[in-house]
């Protein structure tokens, strides 16, 4: 009776093996060949740069921190009392403990974080899953992203009188009125 089983299950095997015979392949030659991951896949959490500048676009507002549920996200920067912004001194990101749930991404309001659709960065060390502010520009310099910050409006330039040729006419003087007053008179 086993026998028969396995002799069954051998033909429904080669059925499904004989159904995509000639058929395009669906699998790749990894590593040789690598998949392109789709626009809003969460590989790893990057920082954006401005698109001109090439600054960093965070604030050090500290949201992605405070939204992050797992402590992932570690930044220090203190408060400047005299202009009330603060100063980005360390922006940490810990893998080991991202759970890529996006939630930081989403709690940015200044184009400054984005889940990148990029992949292979395992490590078999522990301290490399940590990046610092700079590792993470630099892998966000090439990712895309629209820019939703609203900028302060450019000074208009002043608008300088037109230069002509014809003399204009100005009135006289008040002394040089009374004087030609007298003339008259
Ligand atoms: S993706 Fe989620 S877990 Fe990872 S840093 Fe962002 S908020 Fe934290
Ligand atoms: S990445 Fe965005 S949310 Fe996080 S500190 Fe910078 S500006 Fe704020």
């Amino acid at each position: 009776m086993g026998l028969w089983k396995d002799i069954k299950n051998l033909f429904v095997g080669m059925r499904i093996t004989s159904k995509h015979l000639g058929r395009r392949a669906i699998t790749i030659q990894y590593p040789e060949e690598k998949w392109t991951m789709p626009e809003r896949s969460r590989g790893i959490v990057v920082l954006l740069s401005d698109k001109e500048t090439g600054e960093l676009n965070c604030t050090a507002c500290m949201l992605c921190m405070k939204a992050c549920p797992t402590g992932a996200i570690r930044i220090v920067a203190p408060r400047d009392e005299a202009t009330k912004k603060r100063d980005l001194k360390s922006f940490d990101l810990d893998f080991g403990l991202c759970c890529f749930c996006g939630l930081c991404e989403e709690a940015c309001n200044f184009s400054a974080l984005k889940m990148a659709a990029k992949y292979e960065f395992s490590t078999i060390n522990k301290d490399d899953l940590t990046w610092d502010v700079k590792k993470l520009q630099e892998i966000g310099r090439d990712v895309d992203y629209v820019d939703t910050r609203k900028k302060k409006a450019e000074p208009k330039p002043a608008v300088k009188p037109a230069v002509t040729d014809t003399p204009v006419a100005t009135a006289p003087a008040p002394a040089a009125q009374s004087e030609q007053k007298g003339e008259t008179s």
